[in-house]
């Protein structure tokens, strides 16, 4: 069953991908495998059946698997960070999606530079200024890329990352995705010292293929390939 969904699913981005205005081109899409409350096994499965990123949104779940895992994966964070676990996400995942502040950025800088890593990273966008999610709001976004750029040298930012609101009709989602298209492709002609601006995650189970047409190149999917989550 995980196996049919996840190349349902990869199906279902292909499709979303030939659908996409010109301007935003047929470029590849990352599927991140979004395992949390799902078992080992469950993970081995979409493994195998050709997941290459597993997304997690709690550290110490993470690493629980981690250790049992008896599969090569990269690990991607995508939930929110408390800067007293920053030493684990540098020391677990490829790539954390959801840097939202100066002060978190800083602990994340401090403990890559203890591993000697230099650590990928995308700057979450609370583009909604929904109180209930993290993200900086777009008038900061500038700002927070800038510092982190000039003065952390353990942090390489890759992308810009958000979440849309829960909307009842999934459609209303669009216009969001597409304003987060036009500002990463403002952000990506800046020229930063480190920074390389080329992902943008953002579509989840229910709005994945309309985030794929606006221009994600990262989706996180977790539902629709493994089934709903027992809490
Ligand atoms: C849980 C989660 C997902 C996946 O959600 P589904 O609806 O199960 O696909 C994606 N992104 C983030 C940040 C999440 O926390």
């Amino acid at each position: 069953m995980i196996a049919e969904n996840f190349h349902q699913v990869e199906a279902e981005i292909d499709a979303a991908k030939a659908r996409r205005r010109p301007v935003v081109g047929d470029k590849d899409v990352l599927l991140v495998a979004v395992t949390k409350n799902h078992d080992v096994e469950a993970m081995r499965e979409a493994i195998d059946a050709g997941a290459t990123t597993v997304g997690e949104n709690r550290i110490q779940e993470a690493v629980s698997k981690y250790d049992v895992l008896d599969r090569s994966v990269s690990w991607h964070l995508i939930g929110h960070l408390q800067t007293n676990k920053a030493k684990q996400a540098v020391r677990y995942f490829d790539l954390i999606h959801s840097v939202d502040s100066e002060h978190l950025a800083k602990a994340l800088d401090q403990a890559a530079g203890k591993m000697n890593k230099v650590q990928d990273i995308l700057i979450q966008v609370n583009l909604a200024k929904e109180a209930s999610k993290s993200g900086v709001y777009r008038e900061d976004l500038l700002a927070l890329l800038d510092t982190i750029d000039k003065n952390m040298e353990h942090l390489h930012i890759v992308g810009l990352m958000c979440i849309a609101p829960n909307y009842e009709d999934v459609e209303e989602c669009r216009p969001l995705f597409h304003e987060m298209y036009e500002i990463f492709s403002k952000v990506k002609e800046i020229s930063y010292k480190t920074a390389n601006i080329r992902y943008l995650s953002m579509g989840m189970s229910h709005d994945y293929k309309i985030a794929v047409e606006e221009g994600a190149n990262i989706v996180r999917v977790g539902t629709a390939i493994f089934g709903a989550r027992q809490y």
